[in-house]
């Protein structure tokens, strides 16, 4: 589809502060935010700071290979997290969309067995996410561009761009 929606690094900023809000209203206090490289980065770095939670964990998954195009399924990469770190532990898993919500899943049923409680948080959600997170910003059905993917993605010293 040629609509797309633009996410801004200067939007960005209101949308963490918008979306930590209402997890802090809810009165969900995380001991630890599991975030979804490499995207989810970025939103459990914000999510972390505003809620004042200070360990932050990391899980790999692969799914998209370009836009609208992935894999048959998610995958986690190596190093996957230690559930042990986890247990007892009230987590809330970020990342920056939920669109077939695969990913999410993945990762939600990852942490299930071992954990307090896990909810999840992205800055959007797309209405066919087979997942619906507790916490979510805003709900499209377009491609979202942001601002960290849509740019050409690898940039040398020398200025010539990889993977353009
Ligand atoms: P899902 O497993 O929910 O289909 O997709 C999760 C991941 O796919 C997201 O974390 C994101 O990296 C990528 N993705 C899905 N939909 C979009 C989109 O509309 N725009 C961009 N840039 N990435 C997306």
């Amino acid at each position: 589809s040629e609509v797309r929606e633009n996410l801004t690094y200067e939007k960005f900023g209101g949308a963490i502060r918008e979306l930590a809000q209402t997890i802090a209203d809810d009165g969900y206090e995380p001991d630890v935010v599991l975030s979804i490289a490499r995207g989810g980065v970025f939103v459990a770095g914000g999510l972390a700071y505003a809620l004042d939670c200070k360990n932050i964990h990391l899980v790999n998954v692969e799914f998209y290979t370009g836009v609208g195009t992935t894999l048959e399924m998610p995958v986690m990469l190596a190093p996957v997290p230690n559930a042990i770190d986890f247990s007892n532990k009230k987590v809330l898993i970020a990342d920056d969309v939920a669109d077939t919500g695969k990913t999410l899943k993945l990762v939600h049923d990852f942490c299930l067995d071992h954990v307090a409680e896990v909810r999840s948080a992205v800055i959007y959600e797309k209405s066919h996410s087979l997942v619906k997170c507790e916490y979510v910003w805003k709900r499209t059905d377009e491609w979202i561009n942001f601002p960290w993917s849509v740019e050409k993605p690898v940039v040398r010293r020398d200025g010539q761009v990889l993977d353009a």
